[in-house]
């Protein structure tokens, strides 16, 4: 890692570009990838790169939905796979979900380079490596496992693409996604849309996991009867147009 010391004032969003290069040079993550997290960059500089409370509401409910399931699975890409590899695996074991890899620009040897490293943070079984079914799709993320994806009653998708997410919810499964930009067709088209950085969202959940574990059913079942998808979109675009309003005033540019 390069020398990037704490006091920096984007010292989160600069460790994290160095992990997900890492990533690329470890042959897990894709170049796209790089370009992928720069948007996610941006998005994260108007949100203020913390988690809003919407985004909290909609990590509760992602993971009542997660806890109620009978086959959740965790989908892994490129780009999370050199993110946030401790807690995908932490997020899997406390709530019983599996992972699963499946990439947009697919190679068995990325499959394999993933899954490994995944292990190597303590992961147990990683599906994805059959890729025995494919969903009606024309790119390689139709590329699943049927005892994962295919057959899945919940899929937390963080860093989706579009079309994979509406065919998903088009089968019938509740789509979770992590997302930063609110209004991308994946954050649009998901049951639960989170829009937080991924880094952040998954040790959030992680932690609302610990707290929400004990409770009944039915006081999940309560938690996602209260959701409400669209209002949390519409929260995170209010919220970016407040953050970046206060960040002008605080510099003496007037809000027209
Ligand atoms: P869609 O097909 O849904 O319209 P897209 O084409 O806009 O998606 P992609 O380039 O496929 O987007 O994927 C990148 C998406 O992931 C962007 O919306 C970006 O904001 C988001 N993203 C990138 N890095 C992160 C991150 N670390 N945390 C959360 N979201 C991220």
């Amino acid at each position: 890692m390069t020398g990037i010391t704490k006091d920096h004032p984007r010292y989160e969003s600069l460790i994290t570009r160095e992990k997900i290069v890492e990533g690329v040079n470890m042959g897990i993550t894709s170049k796209q990838g790089l370009v992928a997290q720069g948007r996610g960059e941006a998005f994260d500089y108007i949100l203020g790169e913390k988690t809003i409370e919407s985004a909290a509401i909609a990590e509760r409910a992602a993971v009542a939905y997660i806890l109620l399931a009978k086959n959740p699975i965790i989908s892994v890409n490129g780009n999370t796979g050199a993110l946030v590899p401790d807690q995908l695996v932490s997020l899997a074991d406390i709530t019983g979900a599996r992972l699963e890899v499946n990439l947009f620009h697919r190679s068995d040897a990325r499959v394999h380079k993933i899954t490994e490293h995944l292990k190597a943070h303590g992961a147990g079984v990683v599906l994805g490596g059959k890729g025995d079914k494919r969903l009606d799709l024309s790119h390689d993320r139709a590329i699943v496992d049927e005892e994962g994806i295919f057959s899945a009653d919940v899929v937390l998708v963080p860093l989706e693409d579009g079309d994979r997410c509406q065919k998903l919810v088009e089968m019938g499964k509740t789509v979770i996604t992590i997302d930063l930009n609110p209004l991308s067709r994946t954050s649009l088209t998901s049951t639960v849309t989170i829009v937080d950085n991924v880094t952040r969202a998954l040790n959030n959940m992680i932690q609302f996991t610990k707290d929400m574990k004990g409770g009944s059913k039915d006081s999940l079942q309560a938690v996602i009867d209260a959701y409400d998808n669209d209002r949390v979109i519409s929260d995170a675009l209010y919220s970016m147009q407040e953050h970046l309003k206060n960040k002008a005033e605080e510099k003496g540019i007037t809000w027209i």
